[in-house]
Parts: C-alpha cells; sequence; structure tokens
C-alpha cells in the first residue's frame, strides 16, 4: 500500500490556489504565502526540509479545522510545527505542502483547585509553572529548551529534561487532550480506555494535530540537594549512577557530560569546572523531608567515590543554579566547536551504561571526527553528538559514525530515541532497531488514523516494503 494512497493531485498552481482559498477563509493575518516568509518554515534545530507551499497561524482549533480541510482538499500534506526546537526534523518538511504553525495558540489558564493547566498548544513550556506558581504549583517536565518549546511540540515529541528521572516525562503529565484529524474533525480526549490520547504522545505530527491539552500540575519539593562529581574515565561516572541507583538512591536529576562539553562551556562561560575530568556527574536530591533528601545525597556521594570520583557539594543556592547553568549550557556551548552538529538520543538500560559510553568514547576516537557525550544517564539516555563542519568534513563519514552508534544501542537492548524523536533524522536507523512485524502494526497504526498520508508524510516510518 501506498504511503500517500488516496491522495489527490493537485489541478491548479498549488501555492497559488491553496494560499488564494486559506486566504479567502481564514483572512491575511493568517496566512503566509511570500516566498521569503515560507523560507522560515523549512527546517528545525537540526534539519533542512523542503519550503511549504503555504502556511497558516492559526488562533484557534476552529481555524486549525478550516486549514486542515482545505489543505485535504488540495491534496496537499500538512506538517505541524511548534517553535522548530526540534532536534530530529519533525517540523522540517519532506514534501512541500501546508505547514501549520502554532505558535499564535497561546491561551493558558490554571485550575488551582483541580490541580491543572488547560494549555493550547502554542503555549510556551516555562510559560506553565511561571503561571502555576502563584498557586504554589509546578509542572515538573523540564527539556532545556523549556524557553522556547511549545507544549504542542512537547506532547508530539513526549519531551523529557532532566527532572523527568524522579517525576516522568511530558505524557505523564498529560490528563487529555484535543486534536484535529487528517479529516479536520475535532476529537477531546482523556486517558480512559482506549488511550487514544497517550497514542497521540509521542507521535510526532503523524496521527492527528494537537490543538489544546490538560496537564496535571503538582507541589514543588521543599530542599534540595546538589553535587557535583568528576571522574578520570567516562565509565567510572556510569558505575557511580548505576551502584547509586542500585543502593536505593532517586535522585531528581542526574545528568552526565564528558570532558569535550566540559571544556567547551569552560571556554564559553568560564565558571571553574575541572577542565581535567574525563566525565562530570550533576546531581539534585529533593523531598519534603530534610533528612531523607540529605541521606539521599550522601549516597550517591559514596557511590561516586567507590567509583573514583572527587565529588563537590554545592554549598549554597547560588553555586547549585551555577552548576545547573552549566548543564543547561551545553548545546551553545557545542556550536562554537563546529557549525553543525549530528544530534543521537539513544536510551540503554542503566546496568549496560559503563560499556555503552566506553564503547561509543572508542568510535568518536577512532573516528577522527569530534564526538561528544552528555545525556540525563539515571535514565539511560544518552546524547551522543558529532561536531562537524561540512565544508570541511565528510557527510558519509559523520553518518556512518552515527549509524554505528545506534548499533551500539541496538546491540545492548536499547532504543534509537528517548526524548528527540525518529523525525527524519533516525528514519535510516529503523529497520535495524525494530522488527518487520512491529513496523507493520505501526504502520496499520498510521492507516487507521491518516488514510491519505497526509499528515507529516516520511517521519518517524520508515517507507512500507511492497
Ligand atoms: C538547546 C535544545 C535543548 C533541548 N533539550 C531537550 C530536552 O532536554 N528534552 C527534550 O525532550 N527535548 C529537548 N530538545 C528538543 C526539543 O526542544 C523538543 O523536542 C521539543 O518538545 C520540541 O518542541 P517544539 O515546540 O519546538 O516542536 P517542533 O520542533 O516545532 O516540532 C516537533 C515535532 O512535533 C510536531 N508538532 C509540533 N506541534 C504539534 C502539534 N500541535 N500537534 C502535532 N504535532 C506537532 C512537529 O510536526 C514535529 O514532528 C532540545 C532542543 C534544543 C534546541
Amino acid at each position: 500500500m501506498s504511503t500517500r494512497a488516496g491522495s489527490k493531485a493537485p489541478s491548479a498552481p498549488p501555492v497559488f490556489s491553496l494560499a488564494a482559498e486559506l486566504t479567502r477563509l481564514l483572512g491575511p493575518r493568517k496566512v503566509l504565502s511570500n516566498l521569503s516568509e515560507r523560507l522560515n518554515y523549512r527546517y528545525d534545530a537540526i534539519a533542512f526540509g523542503e519550503t511549504p507551499l503555504c502556511v497558516v497561524l492559526p488562533d484557534s482549533t476552529a481555524d486549525v479545522v478550516i486549514a486542515v480541510k482545505a489543505a485535504r482538499a488540495a491534496g496537499m500534506p500538512i506538517v505541524g510545527r511548534g517553535a522548530a526546537s526540534g532536534l530530529s526534523g519533525g517540523a522540517a518538511p519532506t514534501e512541500p505542502g501546508l505547514v501549520i504553525s502554532f505558535t499564535r495558540m497561546t491561551q493558558l489558564s490554571i485550575d488551582p483547585v483541580l490541580r491543572e493547566a488547560i494549555a493550547q498548544a502554542g503555549v510556551i513550556t516555562l510559560s506553565v509553572t511561571e503561571a502555576a506558581k502563584p498557586f504554589g504549583l509546578i509542572y515538573p517536565p523540564d527539556p532545556a529548551s523549556f524557553r522556547t518549546s511549545t507544549i504542542g511540540g512537547n506532547l508530539a515529541e513526549n519531551a523529557g529534561g532532566p527532572l523527568c528521572f524522579k517525576y516522568g516525562v511530558t505524557g505523564d503529565y498529560v490528563q487529555g487532550l484535543e486534536f484535529v484529524d487528517a479529516d479536520g474533525e475535532v476529537h477531546s480526549l482523556t486517558r480512559d480506555a482506549y488511550d487514544l490520547a497517550g497514542l497521540l504522545i509521542g507521535s510526532e505530527g503523524t496521527l492527528g494535530l494537537i490543538t489544546q491539552a490538560t496537564l496535571r500540575l503538582t507541589t514543588p519539593p521543599q530542599f534540595t540537594r546538589t553535587l557535583m562529581a568528576h571522574f578520570a574515565e567516562v565509565g567510572q561516572c556510569a558505575e557511580a549512577v548505576s551502584a547509586a541507583i542500585a543502593a536505593g538512591a532517586v535522585p531528581s536529576k542526574l545528568e552526565f557530560m564528558d570532558r569535550a562539553c566540559t571544556n567547551a562551556i569552560e571556554d564559553y562561560l568560564h565558571l571553574g569546572l575541572p577542565r581535567e575530568a574525563e566525565a562530570l556527574l550533576l546531581v539534585d536530591t529533593d523531598g519534603n523531608d530534610l533528612e531523607t533528601v540529605e541521606e539521599e545525597r550522601a549516597l550517591v556521594e559514596a557511590a561516586c567515590r567507590n567509583a573514583g570520583g572527587t565529588v563537590r557539594r554545592a554549598e549554597s543556592d547560588a553555586e547549585a543554579a551555577q552548576l545547573w547553568q552549566a548543564r543547561r549550557s551545553v548545546s551553545p556551548a557545542l556550536g562554537r566547536i563546529r557549525p553543525q552538529r549530528m544530534n543521537e538520543d539513544i536510551v540503554v538500560p542503566r546496568s549496560v551504561l559503563p560499556e555503552v559510553v566506553r564503547e561509543i568514547r572508542a568510535l568518536g576516537d577512532a573516528s577522527g571526527l569530534h564526538l561528544v557525550q552528555f545525556g540525563h544517564i539515571g535514565d539511560g539516555n544518552l546524547h551522543p553528538n558529532i561536531l562537524f563542519d561540512p565544508r570541511t568534513e565528510s557527510l558519509e563519514a559523520v553518518h556512518e559514525l552515527a549509524h554505528e552508534v545506534a548499533r551500539v544501542a541496538i546491540r545492548h537492548g536499547g532504543v534509537l530515541s528517548g526524548e528527540h524523536g525518529i523525525g527524519s533524522m533516525k528514519l535510516a536507523f529503523m529497520r535495524e532497531a525494530v522488527d518487520a512485524g512491529t513496523l507493520a502494526a505501526l504502520w496499520r497504526v498510521k492507516h487507521a488514523l491518516d488514510p491519505h498520508g497526509a499528515l507529516n508524510p516520511g517521519k518517524v516510518l520508515p517507507a512500507e516494503e511492497a
């Protein structure tokens, strides 16, 4: 079966006909048709795609319905887009069509009694916690991009972040959602059987367009303690993590950076981090009972020392804030080393972390390319990044190294993506990571919800085999 079975071929010059029709239906303020404007909607934070034929900026779910129905009538593919901070090419169109950019759908309300937020798709992630704060509540999912990413994009990718080791990922906080399907019908879902909302979460815009979500809020912990440990070898850091968790510690954050990351941050921010360390671990323990919080920190500290690490406790909130500033600055700091990067997002069982970080390190050293590692190591979620300059370094070699890294994860029982999604960037590895029967089942789900193959084509699933 073709992925685009049933699509209609456009009968008039496509840019003109779709944009003109949408301008007539929605008014000129909500439709972008000039090339100079459309060019801004062909990429995300990692990949370039095709220039859309038309861009719609809806204010409401009703606008989304109109746009979807018009695109369907014109036989055009539809790509949903939030802040385009994605790291898998998800929002970059693979073929010319309609982009629906949710950045104007920013209505947000907090219900302190029900402890929930109702957020339209374009609400910025950080705004949810900021709006909840006056009521003594927080929204825990904290992707490092939380100052720019949108709730729609977070749901579509099931975004995680440092706090997610203890508190869970985006999907754990979604109580319900509204979405527009491929035919322009609106559905309001809760998490009851069948949990169709759960299917939409993490579906990367390929099964429906999320227009609104009801998000669970919680109270912040009263106490937090922070420590930094550094190690002479990357595997020691992973051993410390496994040992600390096996000993019963449940830190709220467990973040790892290798020597290249630490040095990039030092060059950028001059925070006094140990440049000579091969691996750095940043840890928070938190809760409402100070004794338990400090006990947990002591467990982590002992595991780090036993693994050969050197430990520094943050003695003040300011010192803790500075250490976490280091972690949040990894991406901009790496951007100063090479203009482009290939970003991996593998997840492996914690028990194999030491071997995995060592193997990836060895692959990087042998390749002659600039490979760095960091990530949410408590979840086994690592971000090996290949930094490169396409003018002087071979793209083929970069792709081959990325593939080798993916193979390390698969060989150790891991998966390709923990939080950034498959998008277009990891499609090439899907057949090795997912067996043919499972891929066929995923295609059946895709066909059931998107029978015309109109929603974000060319993402997540490799083409069906004849
Ligand atoms: C510096 C940096 C740090 C990052 N750190 C993290 C991190 O710690 N954790 C993490 O999980 N991610 C992280 N990311 C990746 C990215 O921020 C997340 O994937 C985020 O959830 C994407 O949100 P967005 O609004 O930018 O979505 P976009 O990039 O615009 O879109 C992402 C995907 O969602 C789809 N989509 C967008 N909106 C909708 C909608 N309303 N309905 C249906 N589909 C939609 C798109 O089609 C696309 O497939 C980071 C990115 C950067 C640049």
